[in-house]
């Protein structure tokens, strides 16, 4: 089988570094081990002086944690740019933990009203904006720089969920504006799921966090990570992938490189299927995913047959809709081999 759901192909360097004994984490290595990982990911997102949170969870626990302990935490509303299911899932997750908030709709697949969006901003003067950098539900990309600036000038903190860009579009915390960011191991970090990073930017340094969750506490984890330890049993596996990875990625030239190289295969696979006259219909599509809409009959069987020629695509809750991650380890013939594949199906 090749993958093109998340995380995607792993190289097998990087598998192996998960494939060792369990190191025991209460010990002088493994807190230089996440202190070193903590310097070179706030690095890579630009969050100079910044901190950084792992936790066991996948992406959805930092999601959590964010909205228990740093949303809750603020004395007004939160807006959330609600554009497919993961900007969704922010505002069912203020609504859950009981915090106002309100949304700004925007259609499937399509791009922010960003003149509408600062009059939203100016109008309701939110404690805090909330939304996706890339909406991997529809692939659609977000312009996050231009909404930083615009929450600066009005001092409304701001949380990316930057989860499927993270490594695959230009990221960079403190030249956007942005406060608070999570990104998450299955997806641009492209190891296996089960870890999820926040990233404070310095303007949180002095922030008093609420205690809205006990697993997730925000200044109890950020009081252990002082001295590289997480206050729970950490996926200790994991670390040791993270760290394999950060390592090669750095090797082979460091985000910009990454960024370039799935670009490349992203304009590859699309070209291949615009040729086909496959609908893509996304208006700003990000590097991480392509979305395509697969006409009926085909629909019906379309991923199971993916399957059984040996490829992992995905689905969703629209019967027609599919993509395919440009994530992983992958070639150009690879990919030539799956649209080849692709196309022999429709
Ligand atoms: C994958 C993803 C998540 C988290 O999903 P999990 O299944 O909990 O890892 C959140 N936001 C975005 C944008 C994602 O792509």
């Amino acid at each position: 089988m090749r993958s093109y759901a998340f995380p995607g192909e792993i190289e097998p360097d990087i598998l192996e570094a998960g494939a060792v004994q369990v190191p025991y984490m209460r010990t002088a290595e493994f807190s230089a081990l996440v202190k070193d990982l903590e310097r070179r990911l706030l690095a890579m997102v630009g969050a100079d002086g910044g901190r950084m949170i792992p936790l066991t969870a996948s992406g959805t626990g930092a999601m959590d944690a964010v909205v228990a302990g740093f949303v809750k935490s603020l004395p007004g509303e939160a807006l959330v740019v609600d554009g497919g299911s993961f900007g969704h899932r922010w505002a069912d997750l203020c609504r859950y933990y009981d915090h106002p908030v309100s949304t700004v709709p925007v259609a499937f697949g399509r791009d922010l009203n960003y003149e509408a969006m600062e009059r939203t901003l100016e109008e309701r003067r939110p404690a805090v904006l909330l939304m996706q950098h890339h909406e991997t539900s529809s692939g659609q990309l977000f312009d996050v720089r231009r909404i930083g600036a615009m929450c600066r000038r009005l001092g409304v903190k701001f949380v990316v969920d930057a989860i499927s860009s993270f490594l695959s579009e230009p990221f960079h915390m403190d030249g956007m504006g942005i406060d608070m960011a999570i990104t998450s191991s299955q997806k641009g970090l492209n190891i296996p799921p089960g870890l999820s990073l926040i990233f404070l930017s310095k303007t949180l340094n002095d922030h008093k966090f609420a205690k809205g969750s006990y697993y997730f506490d925000l200044e109890e984890n950020l009081r252990n990570l002082t001295r590289g330890q997480t206050p729970w049993s950490p996926a200790t596996l994991l670390f040791l992938q993270l760290k394999a990875r950060v390592e090669k990625l750095e090797r082979a030239g460091g985000v910009e490189a990454n960024i370039r190289r799935v670009a490349k295969l992203a304009a590859r696979f699309r070209s291949a299927l615009a040729a086909a006259g496959i609908d893509m219909p996304t208006e700003v599509k990000a590097n991480c995913v392509t979305g395509f809409n697969v006409p009926q009959p085909q629909a019906t069987t379309f991923a199971r047959d993916m399957i059984d020629r040996g490829y992992y695509v995905m689905p969703s809750g629209n019967p027609t809709w599919f993509r395919v991650s440009h994530l992983g380890a992958d070639t150009e013939d690879d990919t030539d081999s799956l649209t080849t594949t692709i196309k022999s199906l429709l």
